[in-house]
């Protein structure tokens, strides 16, 4: 059973169609880039997932129950969610972020989670903990968000843009931070970025997004091959050619 299934989704914002029957599987265990220039629908599709869009047509299924019938107070606390900003609260400390969602749902330790959330991104909760967001780098403040979205241990991870907004170095060490926090929790991910370097970088399988419609979906080491037209010049961007 898949842990994330997309059908025919559709959304609408007035005249733009931001989803043109979007269908999409997300097995447990994979970290899906979807991939695609601004506007393409893929922060619209990101968070069908935890019901912040609302569909038009078309249903999504998480852990094979509809998103319409559970409680999305609930469904969004049960699924870690880095918005595209980081949404750090600005006047809570990097430890009081990170502990949110564990106390929140009534976790024994929150703060503890949030410690060793911390930990889990490569930032020492001795050194940053009782620091506020403003005193951090931009690659701190997104590792903190990411920390943030895994502390309470959830399956599912969704990240909008997470590294976009940081420098080249930086943006390879908060890379590197997550694909280890991956393999240590195994959580299934799914994130949205414009960069098809990163995508083939840190994703197990890539769904390439163009005007609310994915082009081509394949495993990372399989995209090259499968990639035609417009994917195939996003790949050549990418610097990436047979
Ligand atoms: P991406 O994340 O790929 O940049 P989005 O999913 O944010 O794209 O947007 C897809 C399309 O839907 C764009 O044309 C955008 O302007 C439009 N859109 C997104 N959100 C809204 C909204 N709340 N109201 C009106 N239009 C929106
Ligand atoms: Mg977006």
């Amino acid at each position: 059973m898949a842990l994330i299934r997309i059908e025919g989704a559709v959304k609408r914002y007035g005249a733009v169609v931001a989803l043109d029957g979007v269908s999409l599987r997300v097995e447990a265990g994979e970290c899906l880039a979807l991939v695609g220039e601004s506007g393409s629908g893929k922060t619209t599709l990101l968070r069908t997932i935890n019901r912040l869009t609302e569909l038009d047509r078309g249903r999504v299924l998480v852990r094979g129950r509809a998103v319409d019938a559970i409680d999305p107070v609930r469904l969004r606390r049960s699924i870690g969610y880095v918005q595209q900003d980081g949404g750090l609260i600005p006047h809570w400390t990097c430890a009081a972020n990170a502990s949110l969602v564990p106390g929140l749902l009534g976790q024994d330790d929150a703060a503890g989670r949030g410690r060793r959330a911390l930990e889990s991104v490569g930032l020492d909760p001795h050194a940053f903990g009782d620091r506020f967001p403003r005193e951090l780098s931009g690659g701190q403040r997104q590792r903190v968000a990411i920390a943030r979205a895994n502390a309470a241990g959830p399956d599912i991870l969704l990240m909008d843009e997470p590294f976009g907004a940081l420098d080249a170095i930086t943006r390879t060490e908060a890379q590197d931070a997550f694909i280890t926090l991956r393999e240590d929790a195994s959580v299934t991910a799914v994130f949205v970025t414009h960069d098809m370097a990163e995508a083939l970088r840190v994703a197990t399988r890539i769904a390439v997004m163009r005007t609310g419609r994915i082009t081509v979906e394949a495993p990372s080491a399989d995209l090259l091959r499968r990639a035609t037209g417009y994917a195939a010049r996003l790949l050549e961007k990418a610097g990436v050619t047979a």
